[in-house]
């Protein structure tokens, strides 16, 4: 029989599955049983449209037989089966693979994960077969035909006997090599665990013959293996019952059979789409932050199915960054694995799945917050920083989506807020809202800057953790009302000081001891018990520069500190006498203010031995 040769695309496509050295050979088991689940759904709807055929779902099934003597591992579907020419057509050309492996041949090096991600198809068989023989046939009263091929230099088509109608793939198992141990693909253990890995979901039988054991007819004492035939796959995906069938038990188990978390989610989100794009989704928030999500080795994405069939593990263009903790999956018919209309299409299909699922995630996450209050701190405090690098990141373009979804904690309820919260409590007067920031509640409370605003009875936003003070800046404003910081230079109203003449000397006295450690010496507006506090002037505050320098490649950054001083206080009286009396004493009196500004702050001071020491002289006199 003459060879026929491959279409110069497939070849290519040939040749690179032949000569793959993708670690994950596996998955031409996914690819043949999609294939045959295919074929099957297609004979199905002719059956069911064909009223003179009588025919029972059992005549529909995909088999799988491992022969390990003669190495053969066969596939065999009861689906629509391919004539003569189909054989041809379909298996010698293939148009859409032609394009895959175009991009292939361009991005070699990420060749293997586009393998990884999108159906290969029926060419995927020569990762780990050495020889593919198709027999095939359509029609009851056609002939069958077998088409063969051991690998790029063509393959030939004749005629065979055949009972049924339907498709057997019998592959040659290549012989085991130093990196791939092919034997596994004979292994009754092996292939069961890559159906339920791969096919768990398809919605036909997948029956393999299994090894079990049952006492001995003669000796009840002993056990006899036997073979039977089994169904591997669980047929019905949870997604796809309707909510009301399914226990939020089931929902649990499903979470935890997938890996997707240890802990018990949060939430359950559980729908589906029907129009331009159909699409089943089932989301879970967990409960817990994944313990690596802010290494580099974390993976968002979900799982994505194209009718029941895996495609990828972690689709990551499924769900932005700022909802990268949420695991699920997505099965839909509409996600084109049919490269050929170019990526472009099968893109936008996802793009349009993912926009409907950041949304989706949203609404559910408000009505937590509406509804649930003490859920959504939960969910808060483990995801909420999460939420803030969302606000902060790219630039700021997702803050407004996500600004209703963050809280701080409030001066004034002593629980987490929201900003709408906030603003709806504002004093008639008030034109900010006000922030303080700092390492934890019980400091920030006790910060000298606060003591304006408590005065005035203003609610104090207090942002603790380190993204905090990033997120609302780049916030800048929410329902018009601008953030403000308490230690800000420029408060909306204050006490008016001007510094007298003999003030301005005594600061710029006391300005010269610390030289360039601050920027300016003023009368502060703000202090009320408290002597002195630092505040800074510009872009980076104290905290943030607390932050950066902690950053693994950090900057020099210095923001510009200002230090306050309250000329009502009655240390300013001392400070007063000392500035007539006794220079030196006013030099240390003022590094001992200085040093303790900082510390108020947080900050460390830069020489706590003569700081310790300033204190001494002044104690002994
Ligand atoms: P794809 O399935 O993505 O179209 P493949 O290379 O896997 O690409 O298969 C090419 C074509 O061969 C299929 O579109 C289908 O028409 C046909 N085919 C493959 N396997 C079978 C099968 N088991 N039964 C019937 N037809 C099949």
């Amino acid at each position: 029989m003459a060879k026929k040769q491959f279409k110069a695309e497939s070849k290519r496509l040939l040749d690179i599955m032949i000569n793959s050295i993708y670690t994950h050979k596996e998955i031409f088991l996914r690819e043949l049983i999609s294939n045959a689940s295919d074929a099957l759904d297609k004979r199905h709807y002719f059956l069911l449209t064909d009223k003179k055929k009588k025919y029972s779902r059992d005549d529909l099934y995909i088999r799988i037989t491992a022969d390990k003597k003669n190495r053969t591992l066969t596939i065999t579907d009861t689906g629509i089966g391919m004539d003569k020419k189909e054989l041809e057509e379909n298996l010698g050309t293939i148009a859409k693979s032609g394009t895959l492996a175009f991009k292939l041949e361009n991005k070699i090096k990420d060749s293997n994960d586009i393998i990884g991600q999108f159906g290969v198809g029926f060419y995927s068989a020569f990762m780990v077969a050495s020889k593919v023989v198709v027999i095939s046939k359509k029609n009851e009263t056609d002939k069958a035909y077998k088409w063969e091929s051991s690998g790029i230099d063509g393959y030939v088509i004749s005629e065979v006997k055949k009972a049924n109608i339907g498709t057997d793939i019998i592959l040659t198992i290549k012989e085991n090599e130093k990196e791939e141990k092919y034997d596994d693909f004979l292994e009754e253990y092996h292939l069961r665990w890559l159906i339920k890995k791969y096919s768990d979901f398809i919605k036909h039988p997948i029956i393999m013959k299994t090894t079990k054991s049952r006492p001995k007819k003669d000796n009840k004492d002993e056990f006899e293996e036997y073979q039977e035939d089994e169904t591997i796959n669980s047929m019905i995906p949870i997604w796809r019952k309707k909510k009301k069938e399914l226990k939020e038990e089931d929902y649990e188990n499903f979470y935890l059979e997938q890996k997707f978390g240890y802990d018990k989610p949060l939430k359950v989100i559980h729908t589906s789409a029907e129009g331009v794009v159909s699409y089943d989704v089932l989301l879970y928030i967990p409960t817990e932050l994944p313990f690596d999500f802010f290494t580099k080795d974390f993976q968002k994405g979900l799982k994505l199915y194209v009718n029941n069939v895996l495609i990828t593990e972690k689709c990551a263009e499924l769900l932005p960054d700022y909802f990268g903790f949420v695991r699920g999956l997505v099965d839909s018919p509409d996600v084109s694995l049919n490269i050929s209309r170019e990526m472009l299409q099968h893109d936008r299909q996802l793009q349009f799945i993912a926009k409907r699922i950041n949304d989706k995630i949203k609404k559910e996450l408000s009505e937590m917050l509406k509804n649930e209050r003490e859920k959504y701190e939960t969910f808060f405090k483990n995801f909420g920083r999460v939420i803030k690098y969302g606000v902060y990141t790219d630039w700021g373009v997702n803050k407004e989506f996500l600004q209703d979804l963050i809280m701080f904690y409030s001066s004034r309820e002593k629980k987490l807020v929201t900003l709408d919260e906030y603003v709806s409590r504002m004093k008639k007067k008030q034109k900010y809202i006000y922030y303080a920031t700092g390492e934890d509640v019980d400091m920030i409370d006790k910060l000298p800057q606060t003591e304006f605003a408590k005065e005035k009875d203003y609610e104090i936003l207090y942002l603790t953790d380190e993204i905090d003070e990033f997120a609302v800046k780049m916030l800048s404003q929410y329902q018009d009302k601008e953030f403000k910081s308490v230690s800000s230079s420029e408060l909306e109203e204050s006490k008016k000081t001007t510094a007298d003449k003999q003030t301005k000397e005594i600061f710029a006295f006391m300005k010269e001891v610390l030289k360039d450690k601050i920027k300016d010496i003023r009368a502060s507006e703000r202090l009320r018990s408290y002597p002195v506090c630092i505040i800074n002037e510009g872009a980076v505050s104290i905290e943030m520069e607390k932050v950066l320098k902690m950053m693994p490649n950090a900057q020099d950054v210095k923001t510009d500190k200002i230090l306050e001083i309250n000329t009502e206080h009655e240390i300013f009286n001392t400070i007063k006498k000392a500035f007539k009396n006794d220079k030196e004493k006013l030099k240390t009196i003022t590094k001992i203010l200085y040093n303790q500004s900082l510390l108020i702050e947080g900050l460390s001071v830069d020489d706590p031995v003569g700081f310790s020491n300033d204190i001494y002289s002044l104690i002994k006199q």
